[in-house]
């Protein structure tokens, strides 16, 4: 029970790497706030142990500080919400980059200030906390073509994560990021649906795994337990590709 006595906040927890993840921290003794914009998903949770399931929409700023003020205390945050937009630098449209721009980038820079000062309060006023943010390999480690928008964000998710791990670092306050390579999760799924071919698109997404294979999102879910716990105390400021191999 490496989380006894800890809390943790997990967002987009309704499924993929977000449910894993928070089943994961719960089964080792966190108290976890399981977080979805779609409630229904959250329904999955019920009878499950140390899980409270709360609807947040984290494009809503208000409602991020609302929840993360109604916790006990926090302290792991998991900004696990994200989207991916397909295309090239010529087929993006602007709505597209301000969406994806809001969810995968601002709605984390939105719940780390409302859980900074929380975490700053911990022990004693000490400070001490994780913060997890999810980025992906497709990102500043590698370009992957059809991916303009995601990759730019989630740059900047890598660049956010040292920026806050810089920052309070002499605080007791830990700020890593995770790189997943490609993970069969039901969002996958949807896009391989939305090809033409979809038995084609998946062999597309196992062909760039080197490992002949995807990943699942119980496979990621263990790095996320890592970087909450007291193991990785040492650990701030890392971009942890978890990725099959796509980034040797
Ligand atoms: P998913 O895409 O299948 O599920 C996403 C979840 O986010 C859903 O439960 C959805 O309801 C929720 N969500 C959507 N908008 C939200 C909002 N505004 N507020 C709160 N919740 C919202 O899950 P996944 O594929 O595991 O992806 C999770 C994260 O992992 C994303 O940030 C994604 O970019 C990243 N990632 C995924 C892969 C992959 O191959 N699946 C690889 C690298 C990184």
């Amino acid at each position: 029970m490496r989380l006894k006595n800890k809390t943790a906040l997990v967002t987009a927890a309704g499924q993929g790497i977000g449910r894993a993840s928070a089943l994961a921290l719960a089964a080792d003794g966190a108290q976890v706030w399981a977080t979805d914009v779609n409630p229904r998903l959250l329904e999955s949770y019920e009878g499950v142990a140390n899980v409270r399931c709360v609807q947040l929409d984290v494009l809503d700023k208000q409602a991020i500080a609302r929840v993360i003020g109604e916790m006990p205390a926090i302290d792991i945050l998991f900004n696990c919400a994200g989207f991916v937009h397909s295309g090239t630098a010529l087929q993006a449209t602007d709505e597209e980059w301000n969406f994806a721009l809001n969810l995968n980038v601002r709605a984390q820079f939105w719940a780390i200030q409302a859980a900074l000062p929380r975490m700053l309060q911990n022990q004693g006023g000490q400070g001490a906390g994780s913060i997890i943010n999810m980025a992906s390999v497709c990102s500043s480690i590698k370009g992957l073509p059809n991916r303009f928008i995601y990759g730019t964000t989630k740059a900047a998710v890598i660049g956010l994560t040292k920026s806050v791990a810089a920052d309070y670092v002499a605080h007791g306050i830990r700020c890593n990021a995770i790189c997943p390579g490609t993970v069969d999760t039901p969002s996958l799924q949807d896009r391989i649906n939305a090809n033409p071919d979809p038995d084609a698109a998946r062999q597309a997404f196992v062909a760039r795994q080197p490992m002949g294979r995807l990943a699942t999102a119980q496979e990621i879910a263990p790095l996320v337990v890592y970087l909450a716990s007291e193991e990785s105390r040492f650990v701030t400021g890392q971009a942890y590709a978890v990725d099959g191999g796509i980034t040797i």
